[in-house]
């Protein structure tokens, strides 16, 4: 197995400095870098992704530079000058709201991607699981057809966004029904799609008088279907993004509240939104993201609205159970091919032949949250390769069919690790497509206009520099 340096991102939803999980992990497995207390530090990026790619901290080299290097079951093509794993593990530290976002199929990427590869620079898809190490908030799907019901009947300020007599009573209609028939059509879908694209047309004018005439219906003690926390984030959102169209989300997406160690997933075609704490973050390896509203960057409104599933979901479909593998690993395997996470809790009671890890046939990423211990890998063949310290903050690489196994651990020991048996994205032809200067020139404006950029930092010493 390898170390890795990896890559710390400063959004500015990130929380700052010390309050940062990201910042403190990040310091802990990285010599020498200081935490400022006036930077957020809002996501640590551990996979191959040319947007923050992992190095090997003993030679600096790029992960997916070493995994091209060291061919294996992950690559079938010897000519690559990097090899990508499917995922990216991520760390998250999160103080206010990230945008309203939805994120396209394989099929919708590839095809947006080559009509717009500036905004959408990955064909790849971008399926997401969230695991909770704090108690962590999102929002996530379009609510239960009776609650969009309940909430359009009890605020009338939504009801007018949706679209009042001319959008938002058909779709009431076909709810009543749906229920009175006892069955779920396509038509309610229909309905809320003209709803959503309603709401969502640029040239609207009422926005800000009817965010002031739900804030008040708010105070008037209004709640429909939605719970007194959810009055608090609707609040919290007019201060963060006054008058912005996001501030109704909550009123039909589902308010999702993990407690630390449970875990949601949700595919491509899911209107999302993080709202606050940390979490283990799986994603596809891709950067494509359609966003829909509380944000400073690019809002694609074609693009969003047709790329929307518009199904009604309960909250308990978007958890992910876990299943227990050993005494001390715990799987979460969502319904996708791109990700699954161990959480490995090793504690000083446990025995030796509890301490070993699964032999995955398939490249992994381990990162170590809390504890220390000693970590001993062998070939498949029970070949000694080496032994390690380890301890929180330190992140490794570990190739398919290496054996792992806890020795000891001296403190209690929590890990996370990421694995897939796919093969990873060719980010080596990101951004080959031809456009014409026009539009790069149009996408550069709406890019610079950006304030919310991505920046990256790394490590202040001088062998983890990365250019990227
Ligand atoms: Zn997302």
């Amino acid at each position: 197995m390898e170390q890795l340096q990896c890559h710390v991102k400063q959004y500015a939803w990130g929380k700052y400095g010390e309050e940062s999980e990201v910042a403190r992990l990040f310091a802990d497995g990285h010599d020498n870098f200081q935490i400022d207390n006036k930077t957020p530090y809002a996501e640590l990026w551990m996979g191959t992704h040319p947007d923050g790619p992992a190095q090997l901290k003993k030679c600096s080299t790029r992960l997916s530079t070493y995994l091209a290097k060291h061919p294996s079951l992950l690559t079938n093509n010897n000519s690559a000058k990097n090899i990508h794993l499917p995922f990216i593990m991520k760390v998250m530290s999160i103080r206010t709201t990230l945008s309203l976002q939805v994120h396209p199929t394989k099929e919708q990427a590839r095809r947006l991607h080559e009509l717009d590869p500036i905004n959408y620079p990955d064909r790849n898809h971008k399926p997401e699981l969230a695991y909770a190490l704090t108690r962590f908030e999102l929002l996530c799907g379009f609510r239960p057809a009776r609650e969009i019901l309940k909430n359009l009947q009890t605020f009338p300020s939504f009801r007018l966004l949706f679209g009042g007599d001319t959008y938002a009573k058909p779709l009431e209609d076909s709810i009543l029904e749906e229920k009175k028939m006892g069955v779920v059509n396509q038509e309610s879908r229909k309905c809320l799609e003209n709803c959503f694209r309603f709401m969502m047309d640029p040239d609207r004018s009422d926005v800000h008088n009817l965010v002031s005439k739900l804030l008040l219906e708010l105070d008037n003690g209004l709640r429909g279907a939605i719970e007194e926390g959810t009055a608090g984030v609707i609040r919290k959102m007019s201060v963060d993004f006054p008058n912005d169209i996001g501030i109704f989300s909550p009123l039909f997406l589902n308010h999702m509240i993990l407690e630390p160690g449970q875990c949601c997933y949700y595919a491509a075609e899911e209107l999302h939104a993080y709202l606050s704490g940390e979490c283990v973050e799986c994603v596809g390896c891709s950067n494509n993201t359609i966003r829909a509203a509380m944000t400073p960057k690019y809002i694609d409104r074609d693009a969003l609205c047709s790329v929307l599933n518009y199904k009604m979901t309960e909250q308990k479909d978007y958890l992910v159970p876990e299943m227990k593998l050993t005494p001390c690993v715990d799987m979460y395997a969502p319904d996708c091919k791109d990700f699954q996470l161990h959480r490995i809790r090793v504690g000083t009671e446990h025995t030796s032949k509890e301490m070993l890890m699964p032999t995955l046939d398939c490249a992994s990423i381990l990162v170590v949250v809390s504890g220390k211990g000693t970590i001993e890998e062998a070939t498949q063949e029970n070949q000694l390769i080496g032994k390690y310290e380890v301890k929180r903050g330190d992140i490794f690489y570990i190739p398919p069919k290496h054996n792992v196994r806890f020795l000891e651990c001296s403190e209690a020991l929590e890990g996370y690790r990421t694995f897939s048996y796919e093969m990873g994205p060719d980010h080596d032809t990101r951004l080959v497509t031809p456009v014409s200067k026009s539009t790069i020139n149009e996408k550069m404006l709406k890019l610079e206009a950006d304030m919310e950029a991505p920046t990256t930092v790394v490590n202040k010493t001088p062998t983890a520099v990365v250019k990227v």
